[in-house]
């Protein structure tokens, strides 16, 4: 079957966008247009097709109307009455700027194919052209293969690569790079972004090479980052060939929140390997229409956040010290986490669907982030492994075979086929690391793999001018600001208010009598030391209710990873081989 879809960006005051789907060579009495539920990537059931409506066929486009039926939310069935060439015709509302966005407005339209043009069933795996008409001054960025025709047309060889390929047209800058003689577009969509367009270039070409570095090769002829500048930052979603990333226009200065945009880009295209062409089996060809399971998300999502901030360092884009401190971050956060056992990153991946896009109160206490817990889990592997082969195998190792054996061949891992494969690649047998830390939930103990590396990772001490500073006591409580209100959003596991049965969306209203309100909250716990009584006044459920209890000692405020004073002979060379940088002597820094 011939399958040509027309996408119309000429109107867009109302954001509804006119659309065509024109079949040829149809042969059979009915055929099913259906719209994903999900897009690759984003791992979580949609309702994309709320903004669909006026769906029409006909016998060829001027032709007869043919019966149309909606069989469920994203389903429509064209009974075609012996035509072999059917036209559909459908509009679809796009207000939304998000990384699997569809958006049509005055500036562009952005389109995901999976939010607005429906596969035909049976057809997944045929070729697709899409014809595009929009305004004169505007231009088309896609990486779709462009076929010669006018007005353009676009080919995909699957309805995959369809939605894998986001189409962009408008006005951008767009910067083009050539790292390693490739090209690599840097279109920025958006208004208003403070962005350095040298300084752009030359990172983004940093990043693009230390990813490659890291894998020994690239499999691109060209890639495209797409990045919309906007209000409401959103992050990146991966494609095999570029990534869509919304940010905010001021992400790029200063420095902390350019390097976190850095890591947003070094992430997302470290997929172009991991997830996009190292994937688990069940990921490709898709099943649009429901969950796709895989335990694996926590190597594809956690490992490549791992290996985003070895590229980051390798690239010399972040130093050693700066380094190690987002490590101690990450550490802090995660140790804060009281669910952080209650799910082994296997489970926390399959559950994804329910679990990491769709947060509750209780989140925090049953659950687990698989990039956080993902990540550091990564990081005790990778220095297991130096510290067990002396630095002469690593997880960038294992990262290579990965993609000597599945990537480059385009072949898909078995559920349980990782750890064969890390064993392979490191001479190691990790069966033990993978039972107790990827399949269980041992705690897994940090600070002893941060000695593998000569590092001690321990609360970090006050200094000297913080000696005076405000201890809080604790509570053990998120709250968010609920018309001035604190109103408690999680209340942790094994803290002092969950044992006194301070409850979610209790708002409090006073602390031992005296008003409190959320702009006034931390503040106030300041002046209420470890082990003082409190009692609170809180409305639950609308009606006053008193709890009591006394705070606990707060959670350490920072973590750091420190150099030994005489690390041995290993532990230097695994450090040396995993920040890519000398044994310096401690410098604690200030
Ligand atoms: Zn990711």
């Amino acid at each position: 079957m011939d399958i040509l879809y027309t996408v119309r960006a000429n109107a867009p005051s109302d954001h509804r966008a006119r659309f065509s789907v024109d079949l040829e060579h149809v042969a059979s009495p009915a055929v099913d247009l259906v719209l994903p539920s999900w897009v690759p990537g984003s791992y979580v059931i949609m309702n994309y097709v709320r903004g669909f409506r006026d769906l029409a066929a006909r016998r060829e486009p001027e032709g007869a109307p043919l019966r149309t039926e909606r069989i469920d939310k994203a389903r429509w069935r064209i009974h075609t009455d012996g035509a072999a060439s059917v036209h559909v015709d459908y509009t679809v509302y796009g207000h939304q700027l998000v990384t699997e966005g569809f958006d049509l407005t005055e500036e562009h339209l952005f389109v995901n194919a999976a939010l607005c043009l429906p596969y035909v069933d049976g057809h997944l795996l045929e070729p697709a052209d899409v014809a595009l008409e929009f305004p004169a001054d505007w231009k088309v960025i896609t990486e779709l293969e462009e076929v010669a025709h006018a007005p353009p047309r676009y080919r995909a060889r699957n309805y995959d690569e369809l939605v894998d390929s986001p189409i962009d047209i408008g006005r951008p800058v767009v910067l083009t790079i050539h790292p390693g003689g490739i090209p690599h577009r840097i279109s920025l969509c958006g208004e208003g972004g403070n962005y350095d367009a040298r300084a752009l270039e030359r990172d983004i070409a940093k990043v693009v090479e230390a990813s490659v570095a890291l894998v020994g090769e690239s499999p691109l002829s060209r890639y495209t980052f797409f990045y919309h500048l906007t209000d409401v930052p959103d992050g990146g979603l991966e494609h095999a060939t570029s990534t869509s990333c919304v940010v905010t226009r001021t992400t790029f200065q200063p420095a902390e929140s350019y390097r976190y945009f850095l890591g947003l880009t070094a992430h997302e295209y470290l997929h172009l390997y991991n997830v996009k062409r190292i994937r688990p089996k069940v990921l490709g060809p898709f099943d649009y229409t429901r969950e796709n399971y895989t335990r694996q998300l926590w190597w594809m999502e956690g490992t490549t956040d791992y290996f985003t901030y070895l590229v980051l360092r390798r690239s010399g884009l972040l130093t050693v010290e700066q380094f190690l401190k987002q490590r101690a971050k990450l550490v802090k956060t995660y140790l804060e986490t009281p669910g952080r056992n209650r799910i082994s990153l296997e489970e926390s991946s399959l559950v994804s669907w329910v679990d990491r896009y769709q947060p509750f109160e209780e989140t925090p206490n049953q659950s687990v982030s698989y990039y956080l817990k993902g990540d550091l889990v990564s990081m005790c592997l990778d220095l297991e492994i130096r510290h067990r082969t002396e630095a002469r195998a690593s997880l960038e190792t294992v990262l290579r075979l990965l993609w000597k054996e599945y990537g480059k061949p385009g072949r898909g891992l078995d559920e349980d086929e990782l750890l064969p494969v890390v064993n392979r690649a490191t001479g190691i047998d990790l069966t033990s690391f993978f039972e107790r830390y990827v399949r269980g939930t041992e705690e897994i103990d940090l600070a002893a793999h941060a000695l593998h590396a000569g590092l001690v990772l321990a609360p970090k001490a006050k200094r000297p001018d913080e000696a005076d500073d405000p201890e809080p006591g604790d509570l053990g409580v998120a709250v968010e600001d609920s018309g001035g209100l604190a109103r408690v959003r999680h209340s942790y596991a094994g803290r002092p208010a969950q044992a006194a049965g301070l409850t979610p969306g209790d708002e409090v209203i006073a602390i031992n009598g005296g008003k409190v309100t959320f702009s006034g909250f931390e503040k106030a716990l300041e002046r209420l030391p470890p082990g003082t009584p409190v009692e609170l006044t809180v409305f639950r459920r609308g009606f006053l209710h008193q709890v009591s209890m006394t705070t606990g000692p707060p959670p350490a405020r920072k973590y750091a990873f420190t150099p030994m004073d005489s690390p041995s002979e290993l532990a230097r060379k695994v450090y040396e081989s995993w920040v890519g940088a000398p044994w310096t002597p401690a410098r604690p820094d200030p």
